[in-house]
């Protein structure tokens, strides 16, 4: 049986060569896996990740916005 882990993030992968932590979607680098942890779990990196995703969808959802606001 193995052990149970704690959800836990693979931070490996945010892992630059030279050994600290980056962080694409905010373009800021953490020099320890710790502060990197913290960072990825505050509001502003989370916003920061949702705006990006959005800003992907955007031309479908607008459309369906005007719509909406058409009826009112
Ligand atoms: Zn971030």
């Amino acid at each position: 049986m193995s052990v149970q882990e704690p959800a836990t993030i693979d931070y490996s992968i945010y892992r630059t060569p030279s050994g600290s932590y980056y962080c694409a979607p905010c373009n800021k680098s953490f020099t320890s896996e710790n502060s990197f942890g913290q960072h990825v779990e505050s509001k502003k990196h989370k916003n920061q990740v949702n705006t990006k995703t959005q800003s992907n969808q955007t031309t479908t959802v607008g459309k369906k916005d005007k719509k909406k606001t058409n009826k009112l």
